[in-house]
């Protein structure tokens, strides 16, 4: 993986980041609530579902759910857009989320608030390089983490998200089938461990679950010793090493939820405490530690480019109906075999 360019790309965008949250914490409540209701005016209007992803700001999380669109994890973003009557999806998210909405349902139209956001993960697997990767080993079933762009799903037999992942890989394992694994090599090296499966590993990483400490989860541990640890797997081993629990956000979500305990420390984008909290008012929820707000922290828990849509942005983009998401037919055919085969696979 180009770590230059995602340590380059990272360190500029979360200088941007903290701008922007400091921006938007000078919005006042009155401002917010105008714009939420041109937006609600606008979805009608145009007759627009809204989609968005657990990592978003809590605002148009509350906004989804208010209009009857959907918050979740990216494969039930995708699965509800296929499913709704819109033929105008709105996704709030990253770029993948938008192009695997797009190719499960390659007749509606999708446009999302911004067009630069993106994912470290994705960077970090352009598909030329992950094509010559897996040229090397034509003897390996090809499986891919959602996190990538079309053009990688393309190349891919298998798309799955962390929520399913483990499944998958036992399956092909069960056939004595050998795997290229990518872009997450955290999350390959925890299927690895649950499995035994023979895989090979692409060197990408999530720079928001990488910065999760080992130490600073131990020394939090001790200081909570009543808490649960709930972890998501592209965080690093060490880290996973300390969960009670290791799941994708929706796993994490619902074990927070039928969980006896009532403190939780949580390692994953910190987007999701609205969730917690909303959905567990009696119990306590703790971030994980990662580096600090120091200049080691790239992320601090909280993804630089999902912290890019805004109340602002999405009402922009539903009076300009632009920041379209086009993906070409020839890939998306390939894509949607892939991510098919996880959805029937499901099911
Ligand atoms: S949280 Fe990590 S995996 Fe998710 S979009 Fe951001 S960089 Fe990508």
């Amino acid at each position: 993986m180009n770590d230059t360019l995602t340590n380059t790309v990272s360190t500029d965008l979360f200088k941007q980041h903290q701008e922007r949250i400091h921006k938007n914490n000078l919005v006042s409540e009155k401002e917010n609530q105008a714009l939420k209701d041109s937006i609600k005016e606008l979805l009608k209007k145009n007759n627009a579902t809204l989609i968005a992803h657990y990592y978003v700001d809590h605002q148009i999380q509350a906004l989804a759910e208010e209009v009857n669109g959907c918050v979740s994890d990216s494969l039930e973003m995708a699965k509800f857009g296929k499913l709704s009557k819109s033929n105008l999806l709105v996704v709030a998210g990253v770029k993948f989320m938008g192009e695997t909405a797009k190719i499960l349902s390659p007749e509606k139209k999708v446009i999302m608030p911004t067009l630069e956001a993106t994912c470290s993960l994705d960077i970090g697997c352009p598909a030329e390089d992950f094509k010559n990767f897996c040229s090397q080993y034509p003897d390996r079933e090809i499986v891919v983490y959602a996190n990538t762009s079309a053009k990688v799903k393309a190349l891919a037999d298998w798309v799955v998200t962390s929520s399913i992942a483990v499944e998958v890989i036992e399956y092909l394992d069960s056939l004595d089938k050998k795997i290229i694994w990518g872009p997450d090599k955290h999350l390959g090296s925890y299927l690895q461990t649950q499995t035994d499966a023979d895989m090979i590993l692409w060197d990408g990483s999530c720079i928001v679950h990488d910065e999760f400490k080992f130490d600073g989860l131990q020394k939090m541990k001790k200081l909570h010793p009543d808490a649960e640890v709930l972890v998501h797997p592209e965080s690093p081993k060490e880290v996973v090493g300390l969960a009670d629990m290791v799941g994708s956000t929706s796993q994490i979500l619902n074990s927070a939820k039928n969980s006896k305990s009532k403190k939780f420390i949580v390692a994953t984008d910190k987007g999701i405490f609205y969730q917690l909290l909303k959905n567990n008012p009696n119990k306590e929820f703790y971030e994980a530690p990662t580096a600090g707000n120091g200049a080691t922290c790239k992320s601090c828990s909280q993804c630089p480019w999902m912290g890019l849509n805004s109340l602002k942005n999405l009402e922009e983009v539903l009076k300009n109906l632009d920041n379209e998401i086009y993906v070409d037919p020839q890939v998306s055919l390939q894509a949607n075999k892939s991510l098919s085969r996880m959805i029937n696979f499901k099911s």
